[in-house]
């Protein structure tokens, strides 16, 4: 893990069987953990470094363990952290997040969500400081630039607001406490004495729309609608990380889309990100970010 507070990595799903029988080719070269080499339409190879490469043999659990452990031990802290899944439709993200299914699907193959509720109950139980805890969940989806509460479909335009205490938060969100092992729930019960030291953490995990371009999509009507809409956010989110990494940025286009709204204060992290690291950032997003891809460094 890099001591920056943002870490990029890139996860290569294995070919599916329509792929396998299609006789389709995996275009990369495993270099390294952090490097794989691609070929570009000059078939010139160029090389990516990352903070992390998955390749397909990676399991869900190196993923978590490299990724999330940081970001479960902080939160029981009370410092925020959140995992954003980006790339175009096919490529993993719902699996790399929920695994195949969120209900039911073996241990081995659990998702980034279920296993850092998990590791969060585990930080908490296991935890020498901290006495009582509450911890709450929310799940929102954001369509058409409306923000849905998936908890209760009644509330289908929630509203995005801004606190001192609280940061970015969404408004009116269903709020669901959730303790999920008697353990805890009998610790809770025998009321130790209560630290007036509060602490919130929140984790927010992401799972991103498809980042593949509308043209090639040849979607229409209503979906041609929910394609742009669902670009204006990925390409709002593009302009908001640009911001951030020009070296003084005077006007950072977080109000643009509800998406880089809510993602507001985790983004605004970026800035402290160091300059090497930054390099990583802008490989990952090469399509949103179109002026830095010259910058991809050629093998020596
Ligand atoms: P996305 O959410 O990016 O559109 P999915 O997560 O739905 O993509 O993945 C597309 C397909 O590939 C699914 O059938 C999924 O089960 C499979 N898949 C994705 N990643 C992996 C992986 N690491 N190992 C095995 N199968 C995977
Ligand atoms: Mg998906």
């Amino acid at each position: 893990m890099s001591n920056s507070n943002v870490t990029v990595c890139v996860r290569f799903r294995p070919l599916s069987h329509k792929e396998r029988k299609a006789n389709d080719k995996v275009c990369f070269k495993k270099l390294d953990s952090e490097s794989f080499v691609f070929k570009d339409e000059r078939d010139e190879d160029v090389i990516f470094s990352f903070d992390k490469v998955f390749y397909d043999d990676a399991e869900q659990s190196d993923v978590y363990n490299f990724l999330a452990v940081p970001i479960v031990a902080d939160a029981v802290n009370g410092i925020n952290g959140t995992i954003i899944s980006y790339g175009q439709t096919g490529a993993g993200k719902t699996y790399s997040m929920e695994g195949p299914s969120i209900l039911h699907c073996n241990e081995l193959k659990t998702g980034l969500v279920q296993r850092v509720v998990n590791g969060l109950f585990e930080c908490l139980r296991t935890s020498e400081d901290i006495t009582t805890w509450t911890v709450k969940l929310s799940m929102v989806e954001i369509y058409l630039e409306k923000v849905r509460d998936l908890l209760d479909l009644s509330k289908d335009n929630l509203q995005i607001k801004e606190s001192k205490s609280q940061g970015i938060f969404i408004y009116g969100a269903t709020e669901i406490s959730i303790m999920n092992s008697s353990d805890a729930l009998e610790r809770l019960s025998h009321g130790s004495t209560a630290d007036d030291k509060v602490r919130a953490g929140k984790i927010v995990l992401v799972d991103l729309a498809g980042s593949e371009k509308v043209e090639k999509t040849g979607a229409e009507g209503r979906v041609l609608d929910e394609a742009k809409t669902i670009n204006k956010s990925l390409s709002a989110l593009g302009n908001v990380i640009n911001a951030l990494t020009t070296a003084k940025p005077n006007h950072v286009p977080y109000r643009d889309s509800k998406l880089t709204r809510i993602l507001q204060d985790a983004l605004f992290i970026i800035t402290l990100y160091r300059y090497p690291s930054r390099t990583k950032l802008i490989k990952t997003l090469p399509k949103l970010i179109p002026n830095e891809v010259d910058s991809v460094k050629k093998p020596t």
